[in-house]
Parts: C-alpha cells; sequence; structure tokens
C-alpha cells in the first residue's frame, strides 16, 4: 500500500486514511529520535490536569525549565484565587544534584505555605527529582505535619513514559489518593454530580454550569477547572460523574466508580447537537420528570437563541475543510460541530493518542479521512502543502507552520481566549473559525506562496 505521506520508514504506519486497509494509526510508540515531536512529558500530562485548581500551589520540584515551559500550561480562568499561576519551582541546582534536594523542597514548602496559605501543595517530580532519588512522599507527609497545610505529593517524572497520559492518570491518583473522600459536605441532594475533565480552558465552565444548574443538578466539584481543593475532596458524594474530556479523565471516573460505586457518562459541550445529546442524557440518568422537562426548554430556548445567529457564518463555512491536529479527546469531539457548519474534517490527528483515541477518532470521521499519530513539523508541513485545508485547528506548537504556509488557522487549546462550549460557546466558534477562514489575508498570502 502507498504512504499517505513521504516520510521515514518506521513512521509510515502512523499516518493513515479512514476505509484504506488501515483504518487506525500505529500509534503508543516512543518518538524517533531526531524527528523532533511536539509531545510533552509525563510531567506535563500531570500538571495539566490539576494546575486549575486554582487555590493550590502547584509546585515543581526540579530545574528551573521544567516550570517555565508548563507556566500556565492550561490557560484555565479562575473566579476565585489565583494562587495557581503563580510558578513555583526548587530550581534545583548543581549542588542539589550531588547532595540531594530533599531539605531545599521542605523549606520551600514551609516558605511558600507562609506566603500564601493555599488550600494545598501540590509537588511535581521531575526527572531529575527521580534520577537523584529523592523521597518526595516523606518530604510532603512531614511538611504536612507541621504546616498544616494538604501537601501531596504527584510522582510524576517526565521519563517514565513516551506518553503523557500516563501523567493524566498520575494526576488523576494524586486526587484520588489525597484528595477525594476526605471531607464530608454539608448537605446532599439526590441530583449532586462532579464534572469531570473540564479545565475551565477560557472559561468553558462557565458556559455549561449555568445550563446545569437551571436543570436543577447540583455540581459539587469540577475537576478540575475553577474548582478548590475542599470541594475535590468532597466529590466521594457525588450521585453521577459526567466526564467531558474523556482522554484525561476516563480514568478517575472509572476508579471512582469502582471505589464510591458512583456511575459516569460521558458528555461534549462542544457543538449544539453534542451538548443536546448530553443535557438530554444527564436529565435521563436522574428520571426526574420535572428534570427532565426543563431540560427540554432549556434546550429550545438554546437552540433557538443560536440558530440565527451561526446562519451569516455558516453560509460561508459550507463546503470548506478543516485539518485537526489537536488533544486526543478534540480530536474526535469537534468532528461534528464541524459539520454542523457545513464544514468536511478531511484530517484529524493528535500527539499523544493511545488506540482507545484512534478507534474514537475512526468512528467520527468519514471514510477517506487522513488520519495521523505523533506528526512531527517535516510531516504536518508535508501534509497541509499537499492538502491544503481551509483551516488547521490545533495549539500554539503548529500556528506558525499554518500561517507561514498561508493556511487559516485557530488555536483549539491553550491558549485561546475565547470560551467554546455550551449553546452560546457554539455561537463564539463559528465566529472565531469564520473570522480565520474569510479573513482576505489568506487569500493574498495563498497567491503570494503560487507566485500569482
Ligand atoms: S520532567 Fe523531564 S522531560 Fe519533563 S520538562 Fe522536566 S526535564 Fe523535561
Amino acid at each position: 500500500m502507498e504512504p499517505v505521506t513521504e516520510t521515514f520508514e518506521s513512521r509510515k504506519k502512523h499516518v493513515c486514511v479512514k476505509g484504506e486497509g488501515l483504518s487506525i494509526p500505529v500509534c503508543d510508540k516512543a518518538s524517533l529520535p531526531g524527528t523532533v515531536t511536539q509531545r510533552t512529558c509525563v510531567y506535563g500530562g500531570a500538571r495539566i490536569v490539576l494546575m486549575p485548581i486554582t487555590d493550590s500551589i502547584h509546585l515543581v520540584h526540579g530545574p528551573i525549565g521544567c516550570a517555565a515551559c508548563t507556566w500556565d500550561i492550561r490557560g484555565s480562568k479562575t473566579s476565585r484565587e489565583d494562587i495557581y499561576k503563580k510558578g513555583c519551582s526548587t530550581n534545583l541546582q548543581e549542588k542539589d544534584i550531588i547532595f540531594g534536594g530533599e531539605k531545599k523542597l521542605f523549606e520551600t514548602i514551609i516558605e511558600l505555605n507562609k506566603l500564601y496559605k493555599p488550600g494545598a501543595i501540590f509537588v511535581y517530580a521531575t526527572c531529575v527529582a527521580g534520577i537523584i532519588g529523592d523521597d518526595i512522599r516523606a518530604v510532603c507527609k512531614k511538611s504536612e505535619e507541621i504546616t498544616g497545610c494538604r501537601v501531596i505529593p504527584v510522582q510524576s517524572e517526565g521519563f517514565q513514559n513516551h506518553n503523557k497520559t500516563k501523567g493524566h492518570w498520575i494526576g488523576g491518583d494524586a486526587l484520588l489518593d489525597y484528595v477525594i473522600g476526605t471531607k464530608e459536605p454539608e448537605e446532599t441532594t439526590p441530583f449532586d454530580i462532579n464534572i469531570v475533565g473540564e479545565f475551565n480552558v477560557a472559561g468553558d465552565l462557565w458556559g455549561i454550569k449555568p445550563l446545569l444548574e437551571e436543570m436543577g443538578v447540583n455540581i459539587i466539584s469540577t475537576l478540575t477547572g475553577d474548582s478548590h481543593v475542599d470541594e475535590i475532596a468532597q466529590a466521594h458524594r457525588a450521585k453521577l460523574n459526567i466526564v467531558q474530556c474523556q482522554k484525561s479523565s476516563n480514568y478517575v471516573a472509572q476508579k471512582m466508580e469502582k471505589k464510591y460505586g458512583i456511575p459516569f457518562i460521558k458528555v461534549n459541550f462542544f457543538g449544539l447537537e453534542q451538548t443536546v445529546a448530553s443535557l438530554r442524557d444527564i436529565a435521563d440518568f436522574f428520571g426526574d420528570e420535572e428534570m427532565i422537562e426543563r431540560t427540554e426548554r432549556i434546550i429550545e430556548s438554546g437552540l433557538k437563541e443560536v440558530a440565527h445567529k451561526i446562519e451569516e457564518y455558516k453560509k460561508r463555512l459550507t463546503g470548506k475543510t478543516v485539518a485537526l491536529y489537536v488533544g486526543g479527546n478534540k480530536a474526535w469531539s469537534l468532528v461534528r460541530p464541524f459539520e454542523e457548519l457545513g464544514m468536511d474534517v478531511m484530517m484529524s490527528g493528535t500527539k499523544n493518542g493511545i488506540r482507545e483515541d484512534y478507534e474514537m477518532i475512526k468512528e467520527a470521521v468519514r471514510d477517506g479521512t487522513i488520519i495521523v499519530d505523533d506528526a512531527n513539523s517535516a510531516e504536518l508541513t508535508r501534509l497541509l502543502k499537499e492538502h491544503r485545508p481551509n483551516l488547521l485547528i490545533s495549539g500554539a506548537k503548529e500556528k506558525y507552520i499554518s500561517l507561514k504556509l498561508g493556511i487559516p488557522f485557530c488555536d483549539f487549546n491553550h491558549d485561546r481566549i475565547t470560551a467554546f462550549a455550551g449553546f452560546r460557546g457554539f455561537v463564539s466558534f463559528a465566529k472565531e473559525v469564520d473570522a480565520s477562514v474569510s479573513s482576505p489575508v489568506f487569500e493574498l498570502t495563498s497567491k503570494s506562496l503560487r507566485g500569482d
């Protein structure tokens, strides 16, 4: 079979076309050395799961670079404290590598607690901390006894695995082992839920929460967007977990089901159809007639509000093509919203996908769609040049590849500043996509790149 694009022999099966033999690319393998992969490490995977807990200090035990390259990595918004945005590191130096960094870690925790009185201090292990063998658990335990503040070890040494997904699980384990189940709610209701895997990027949570509250559910906690650690501590009393980012958070939901008997359902608040289906699934789960009626009224007014607002965008976007190169969950959950705008997803890919992620992508896309795993810059450039989509949806690392090729670009990762979730979020999404795709500047750059 002909390779989809020109690349190294060992990379050829990481790119495939749905419906043409191999519909799931080879994935979840260590990146090929020298190809300048854009992946994040295990520590980065743990940090993006925990970072949105806003009343906590996130202390990186390692050289300064580990903290610097992940500062504000999530783009999560807060409605309350903002101490989660402090960039805290033990800044390990040569002397610490030789004599050990535990004393420095202990002193840093004591000082941070004095300075900020946080809800918790999460201490992240990095590669260097793992190599020199610092006992982070012991230091956390001792400092917790002295300060009275929760000090939570996150055993996230970056080298543990080639896939940052393991970091998501380690972040989840830190919550399961040290936070969830450690506080009882003052009161409970029959409709208590947790929103799991919603990180409030650009304020997405604020497009979802009002809909849920209007339905009549009681949100105990969000894991972890715009949350406080004490709220997550009460999460074990929920009657239902709804899981938004299934890539990062199915793991926690499955473990909570096993440990506390809390069932979970997968939801998705990107796009109209998926928002409607998610609201109905939650109402159906509780089976409360009044809630079901309220939900239908919310859906009716939400759809009515949005319908005429997206018409203009839809006219211009219909028939345009889009390539997705995003985090696992978005690689399948954005397919339908683009179809709702009349657009065609011609490629979908992710950097850290595991087989389950590619099964989901395969289900979501049409036959003939290119599916790509861990594309390096050269491969992505080649695919974009060969297929010239009308839009690339990706993150900061791919932005300039796209713009230099004269291909419109939208950030759907952590650097975006507009919320896209829920009914109103879909209007903002359509507006932003249209602003990029219909911008005259790309017509000019395309001509100049073609040499017209
Ligand atoms: S934990 Fe390791 S791989 Fe991750 S940023 Fe630090 S040094 Fe790099």
